[in-house]
């Protein structure tokens, strides 16, 4: 009798489930959705395969066969492929761009093609687990596993005859983990393709499988240097000699710390400072050198750091508090402040959440979890970052979701490939409606 009650509630609970799911999934979903369950085999020896190729971002050539190998499949689904090289002066791979002509609005689709494992790292092939839960392989989730993603939306969407009606640029760049200075070059083939783009959807991999990234924060670094008038150190701090340029620098960083630390989503980190007589400091190497003795006042600083911020509003606050600080130096000493721009923040914004809000929705009518947007402060920049600013919404993270990136311990979760598949193929499908 208990046995007989179980089975009734076990057989309401599952028709309650597939009502709700037929609320928001169409019969284009359903043959999405089976065509991914059944290749979900292809799409990870494809996954395999292209983990097995080294593709460091110092490899030009192991990136540039991983893109040939996805050329071809993307000439077969009917796309008009080309790489855009870089300019010979720069070593990197250039970016494969495949665009696909069709009615309505535009999306762009970004992945990587390059990791950061060069080719003499140790860390060179995919191994799936006894039990086939999980799989490491360098790029395996950092962005193989969002490449593999991309393909299979877009097989899947052909399947179903709903590819013809799509309008879309995939834009797969070969240095992601490393881009060419400087960007304005190395990241002209996005640009160009957002700039034509109503939306873009980035293939990063995700942390967990309830996150996607609706914002991430801009990168750029600036150079302090400070000078004062030498002389013997017995004299410092009198009207002749005035305070040094090591002081002067102390003053600065503290004003830096007491007026900027607590600015949400703002951090400013001065990496590296050398001060005395000389001081010179070698980006390439990031090294330095500095000269001075303890009984001489010193004559010059320089100091090396990095600015994270959440929005350009932001980043220019930031700086022009930053030179007003710079402005009031102590006697006879003076300081300088160079910026350089590295990449714009992707910032949050209602579209990107709405964006957010429609994937949650299909993961939910998938029978997964609902979807939160990550804090812009616990990941780092990507591709995106460099284009959100072109389009009217933007979502990262769309990839696989999987653990240690960038570490020999780089992890997919295997179940999450066809899941994140069938969210980015219906939402596409959707999108065309
Ligand atoms: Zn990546």
């Amino acid at each position: 009798m208990k046995a007989k009650i179980l089975f009734l509630v076990l057989i309401l609970s599952s028709l309650s489930s597939i009502t709700a799911v037929n609320a928001r999934l169409n019969s284009d979903d359903s043959v999405l959705i089976n065509y991914i369950d059944k290749h979900k085999t292809n799409q990870l020896k494809l996954l395999e395969d292209l983990v097995n190729i080294n593709s460091g971002t110092g490899n030009r050539r192991g990136v540039e066969k991983v893109g040939e190998r996805f050329r071809i499949e993307l000439d077969d689904l009917g796309f008009k492929t080309q790489w855009v090289n870089l300019p010979a002066s720069m070593k990197h791979a250039g970016s494969l761009v495949a665009t696909h002509s069709g009615p309505g609005k535009k999306i762009l689709i970004i992945g990587h093609l390059d990791t950061v494992f060069p080719s003499h790292s140790p860390f060179q092939s995919f191994t799936l687990s006894p039990d086939h839960l999980s799989a490491t392989g360098p790029g395996v989730i950092d962005d193989k596993g969002g490449l593999v993603t991309i393909l299979y939306a877009l097989k899947a969407l052909n399947q179903a005859g709903k590819l013809k009606y799509a309008n879309l640029t995939v834009v797969l760049t070969g240095d992601e983990e490393q881009a060419e200075k400087p960007t304005s070059i190395s990241r002209k083939a996005l640009t160009e393709a957002a700039q034509g783009s109503d939306i873009a959807l980035g293939f990063e991999f995700s942390l967990t499988e309830n996150q996607l990234v609706t914002g991430r924060r801009g990168l750029s670094e600036w150079y302090l240097s400070s000078s004062g008038k030498s002389g013997h150190s017995s004299k410092i701090f009198q009207a002749a000699s005035g305070d040094g340029a090591i002081y002067e620098t102390a003053r600065v960083l503290n004003s830096f710390r007491t007026v900027l630390s607590n600015i949400p989503g703002l951090t400013l980190n001065p990496g590296i400072i050398l001060g005395g007589q000389t001081v010179k400091e070698d980006t390439q190497q990031n090294t330095g050198n500095a000269s001075g003795q303890k009984t001489i006042i010193a004559a010059q600083t320089l100091v090396h750091g990095d600015l994270r911020f959440l929005s350009d509003e932001q980043k220019c606050m930031v700086e022009q508090k930053m030179r007003e600080i710079t402005m009031s130096a102590l006697p006879l000493t003076s300081s300088q402040l160079i910026f350089n721009n590295i990449m714009p923040a992707m910032s949050e914004k209602n579209e990107n959440r709405q964006l957010l809000a429609e994937f949650s929705d299909i993961s939910v009518a998938l029978g997964g979890s609902s979807l939160q947007a990550v804090s812009a402060a616990e990941r780092g920049g990507a591709d995106i970052s460099y284009i959100a600013q072109y389009v009217s919404a933007s979502l990262d993270g769309l990839g696989p979701w999987g653990k240690g990136a960038h570490s020999q311990s780089e992890t997919l979760e295997v179940k999450s490939l066809p899941e994140v598949t069938k969210r980015a193929a219906i939402f596409i499908n959707h999108y065309l409606n």
